[in-house]
């Protein structure tokens, strides 16, 4: 028989995803106190051992442990606090966390608030059962993703939490279908230094914005081999994506600066990537006497999948089948998410899986169906059952 939310009513759900979108924690600067606070609440008058992790001031994440009476397999379920702004356009307070049409609305309410609403809500279903299990269970709401996860997932695994995790749940949106894998991402840095000179007499000059036009001239000429058609976009990209240089119209410029960024299938290597990226400079470097650094920002994404065959995939599949009444769909984001660190860095076989729609995040009128809010919930119950024992 299907196990279903039995100690946790849908509008205690709904009211704690509205007070999470009402705690705003818009990233930068990634405030996270008062969302956190209302999860540590919840937490505290529920029982759950939780600890308050401030990896720097104002940036709090959650980490809540409950452990089975008996010994056996440890899993994490992680999802980020911090939102994106919310930018014009909302025809509803996007901090409001307003409940209408079936629908709770706001920023955060896909991206994803609901998600860890959902988590949060299915480890109180679970403690409030009182049944005993096996193993041990981690929540953790992390404070920093939207702008890198230094200060959240990446944080948490430096120090220690993640350690002997047999598998994890990342809650991204992915409109509760079984996501097995990211691809990953490079951000570089592209300096050119050369000569400034008088542009009257640019001979004597070597000229970087030149240098720099002929570089991403070539990067833009790339053409990627590498295909995996399980990914919605199933090829490697790169993009540049600023660029700043030069002092005054009549100077030769002495330097240019450009930011690059690189998406990755899996079986790419950052090595890989920095090769093919060399080749495109090479000339420039040789031809025009120009000095190009190359620095690659720290704290990026590895590529990621999992096997289908995975126990956390397989318990994914059979929760999202019993509770959506349907063969649920696999698939593999195109963006890059905390799962890749929790797979790459902390070797966890993650799965992604979360009840917003990822069509509706980073927009105005962002919101989250309650079925799908709700479904999400009954399904991370599911899965602790299957994975538990
Ligand atoms: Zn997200």
């Amino acid at each position: 028989m299907v196990r279903m939310l039995e100690y946790v009513r849908q509008e205690e759900i709904t009211g704690l995803l509205q007070k999470m979108i009402r705690a705003e924690s818009v990233n930068p600067p990634a405030d996270t106190r008062r969302c956190a606070g209302v999860l540590l609440d919840l937490l505290e008058a529920e029982g759950v051992p939780t600890e308050r992790v401030e990896a720097k001031p104002g940036l709090v994440n959650v980490v809540a442990t409950l452990s089975g009476g008996r010994p056996g397999k440890r899993l994490i379920l992680n999802g980020h606090i911090d939102t994106v702004p919310a930018g014009e356009g909302w025809s509803v307070d996007p901090f409001g966390g307003e409940l209408r049409d079936g629908y709770v609305w706001g920023r955060g309410s896909c991206d994803m608030k609901s998600g860890v609403a959902a988590m949060v809500m299915a480890l109180v279903d679970l403690k409030r059962s009182g049944a005993s299990f096996a193993g041990e269970v981690q929540f953790q709401a992390v404070a920093d993703e939207e702008t890198g996860s230094a200060r959240g997932t990446l944080h948490l695994i430096e120090q220690g939490y993640c350690d002997g995790a047999d598998f994890a749940i990342c809650t991204e949106p992915t409109s509760n279908r079984v996501e097995l894998g990211n691809r990953g991402l490079r951000w570089i840095d592209v300096t050119l230094s050369g000569t400034a000179s008088h542009a009257g007499r640019p001979q004597l000059g070597v000229n970087a914005v030149a240098a720099a036009a002929e570089i991403i001239g070539r990067i833009e000429a790339f053409e990627f081999e590498a295909r995996d058609e399980r990914f919605e976009i199933s090829a490697p990209s790169i993009s540049v994506t600023t660029i700043e240089g030069g002092h005054t119209v009549n100077v030769i410029p002495d330097r240019c600066h450009f930011s690059v960024d690189r998406r990755m299938l899996p079986g790419e290597t950052e090595a890989q990537v920095l090769v093919e990226l060399e080749a495109a400079i090479a000339p420039a470097r040789a031809e025009r006497r120009v000095v190009v650094d190359i620095a690659v920002r720290p704290g990026c994404w590895d590529p990621y999948t999992i096997a289908p065959e995975e126990p956390v995939a397989v318990a994914a599949v059979e929760a999202a089948r019993a509770v959506l009444r349907r063969e649920p769909e696999i698939g593999y984001k195109a963006a890059c998410t905390d799962a890749s660190h929790l797979a790459t860095r902390a070797g966890i076989p993650t799965v992604l899986l979360g009840p917003g729609n990822e069509q509706l995040s980073h927009k105005p009128d962002e919101r989250i169906a309650v079925d799908a809010l709700v479904s999400g919930a009954a399904i991370y119950v599911h899965m602790l059952r299957e994975l538990l024992v």
